[in-house]
């Protein structure tokens, strides 16, 4: 029986559990993943830090000494199951190195979950497939996984060949896959009707390195655009880099936590607000990086013309282009504005609040606000 023992380190996000007996024993790493505003403690593992590849930033390459593990699959499935029974966690998060190859790692992740689900196991399953992973190994991780990805970890190929210079070619080896597994959620989408798990209903994801090497937040918001547009991705990641002793980047400056965040919050614009890429065009420098301000708020004081805005009649696209403005605000003006004409301070105040009332009336025509917030947007304040 595996016994749950004390929690032996805290940090951030992270914890990990020491499990078993002494002559069997097994640390598992906890991430707390956010998820719609909650936080969900997922088993985050590789399944194997052995690694043939030498991509320049990583502590598994495979030239670094490090220590190196692999899960045997049946064990990984039994402590997720029994972990996810105890109401430890509520999924499993499974990537891995490349060991050997890319389909000895996939069989494996594979092995894994058909044996979890196969013991009865209804929790999330997230698995990050391998580079020049085959297709037909994608269609059952696909029916197996509630989420689905495969790493770019580059915005683009000139970027892909500097990081990962041994993983094969950033068109084929990565992009391709990150399409076939777009294709195989769709086909299996349209094939099945309210699966209770699997089956990708939680999309597709990928994760991209940012200010490794010499790369910008415009090739970063290039990439995003077609992955997001183009594909349809549930979710695009920024891993900002953080140098790693004994790798050829140890020297090399980490990326600032504020680049990655600027670079989040431009994304979510682009994914759920509706801005394009030609938006950003004007507010990225001559080097095609990103101001360290909120992009929503530049893009309104770039574009002041669009301002003030008339909620009697804007879009939902158009409310949401005001800076403090999120869908769900944007949903609550479109659903009040059917018994009420917004013309007054008052009356938007009765919607949203007098305080965000306060903050966004600079960009809503309203009777009777004050003259200064009209030329706050027009002066560009
Ligand atoms: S393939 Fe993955 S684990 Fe291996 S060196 Fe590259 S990033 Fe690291």
């Amino acid at each position: 029986m595996i016994d749950v023992s004390r929690s032996i380190k805290k940090r951030d996000k992270w914890h990990f559990l020491r499990l078993g007996a002494r002559w069997d024993r097994s640390v598992v790493p906890i991430y707390e993943a956010a998820a719609r505003g909650k936080c969900v403690p997922l088993l985050k593992t590789l399944l194997t830090s052995h690694c043939r590849n030498e991509c320049a930033y990583c502590a598994f390459r495979a030239g670094r000494k490090c220590p190196r593990m692999i899960w045997e699959p049946r064990k990984l499935a039994e402590i997720t199951k029994r972990l996810w029974e105890e109401r430890k966690i509520m999924g499993l998060f499974l990537s891995s190195s490349v060991f050997k190859d890319s389909d000895f790692v996939t069989e494996r992740q594979l092995e894994t979950v058909r044996a979890l689900r196969n013991m009865g196991y209804t929790g999330y399953i997230h698995l990050r497939l391998m580079p020049d992973v085959d297709r037909h190994y994608i269609r059952e991780a696909i029916e197996l996984a509630d989420r689905v990805g495969v790493n770019l970890e580059a915005p683009n190929k000139e970027v892909f060949s500097e990081l990962c210079p041994d993983k094969g070619g950033f068109e084929e080896s990565v992009r391709k896959r990150l399409e076939w597994i777009v294709d195989e959620a769709r086909r299996a989408k349209a094939e099945t009707t309210k699966p209770k798990f699997g089956f990708a209903k939680a999309g597709v994801d990928t994760q991209m390195i940012v200010g490794a090497v010499d790369d910008n937040d415009w090739q970063h918001l290039q990439t995003t655009e077609w992955l997001y547009g183009k594909l349809g991705l549930k979710r695009v990641y920024y891993s900002g880099f953080e140098p790693v002793p004994k790798t050829p980047l140890e020297r090399q400056a980490a990326c600032p936590p504020s680049r990655e965040y600027r670079l989040y919050q431009s994304s979510f614009l682009i994914r759920d607000y509706g801005f394009t890429l030609d938006s950003f065009a004007q507010i990225v420098d001559d080097e095609g990086f990103l101001p360290n301000v909120d992009p929503k708020l530049v893009l309104a004081k770039t574009y002041p013309d669009f301002f003030p805005i008339d909620l009697n009649a804007a879009s939902y696209r158009e409310i949401l282009r005001i800076p403090q403005i999120g869908p769900m605000t944007a949903k609550k003006i479109m659903g009040a504005r059917k018994n009420v004409k917004i013309r007054h301070v008052a009356d938007l105040e009765q919607i949203i609040g007098a305080n965000l009332t306060r903050r966004v009336s600079q960009y809503i025509e309203l009777k009777d606000k004050k003259l200064t917030d009209f030329l706050k947007v027009n002066k560009g304040i």
